[in-house]
């Protein structure tokens, strides 16, 4: 498969019937849910709805107890093509003695399972310096992580999942403890990558006015707590921009 190439009206996740539970605690219900590329979907829901649930279930760190989730079609278990996937999970704050450099952490988004002791190429530090610039941090370089501020993080971490050029990018609240001046900055950041670059979004967030104000008031579809706000640009002129060696224009 090679997603990469894919054209615009592809599955990106296909989520079909499923269930998850905690031991006996069922958090997920019977959720069917497609994504189509380019789509950029909105996940709203109380403390406790299943939102981390159902990420973690994309991403293959939990398996549904029942139904599937196929990524680019291809069922989660058996899915190999983990660059297309990029995933940005919830901030805990740093202890500002973490040791890792900005740009260690961007690079360490290129450490597949398999690629984990292989010697970083040319082309590597070259897609780290295109990541960091694509979020506007590539003069944090050599800064410890656990010193910058909630928004810098938000950004380290962000580069760091696209540092391999995903098709996918999921977000798990990415502006918690951030300032309401940062929070606006970061969504228009994303709202310029959706716009303008060739990935699909899946966003978990509590600030329903920026989601709303960009997905609209009405949720598509709502499952047990779980409500799924969606834009959907499938229009293919819009489809341009497919990697990011040029700086974001905000
Ligand atoms: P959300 O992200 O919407 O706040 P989560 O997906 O984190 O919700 O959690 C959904 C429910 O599952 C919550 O009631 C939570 O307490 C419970 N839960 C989450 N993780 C575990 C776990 N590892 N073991 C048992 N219950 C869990």
């Amino acid at each position: 498969m090679n997603g990469k190439n894919a054209g615009c009206h592809q599955s990106v996740v296909s989520i079909d019937g499923v269930f998850f539970f905690y031991e006996q605690k069922k958090v997920i219900d019977d959720l069917c849910f497609d994504i189509l590329e380019r789509d950029f979907v909105g996940l709203v829901g109380s403390n406790g709805a299943g939102k981390t649930t159902l990420l973690r279930m994309m991403v293959g760190l939990l398996k549904p107890s029942q139904g599937q989730i196929k990524l680019f079609g291809e069922p989660v278990g058996g899915f190999r093509d983990w660059d297309l996937v990029g995933y940005v999970p919830q901030k805990n704050s740093l202890n500002p003695l973490f040791p890792a450099t900005v740009k260690e952490v961007v690079l360490s988004g290129l450490y597949g399972k398999k690629k984990m002791f292989r010697r970083l190429t040319k082309a590597d530090y070259q897609k780290c310096e295109d990541a960091m610039r694509s979020m506007s941090i590539e003069d944090l370089a050599d800064r410890r992580i656990g010193q910058l501020s909630g928004g810098q993080q938000q950004r380290v971490f962000l580069a760091r999942a696209l540092i391999n050029n995903p098709r996918l990018l999921i977000l798990d609240e990415p502006t918690v403890g951030i300032d309401a001046r940062t929070q606006a900055d970061f969504f228009q950041l994303i709202r310029h990558m959706h716009q303008h670059h060739h990935i699909t979004f899946v966003m978990v967030t509590h600030d329903l006015d920026m989601l709303q104000s960009y997905l609209g008031n009405e949720p598509v579809q709502a499952c047990g707590g779980l409500k799924f706000f969606v834009k959907h640009t499938h229009e293919p002129e819009d489809c341009l921009e497919t990697n990011l060696t040029h700086s974001l224009q905000l």
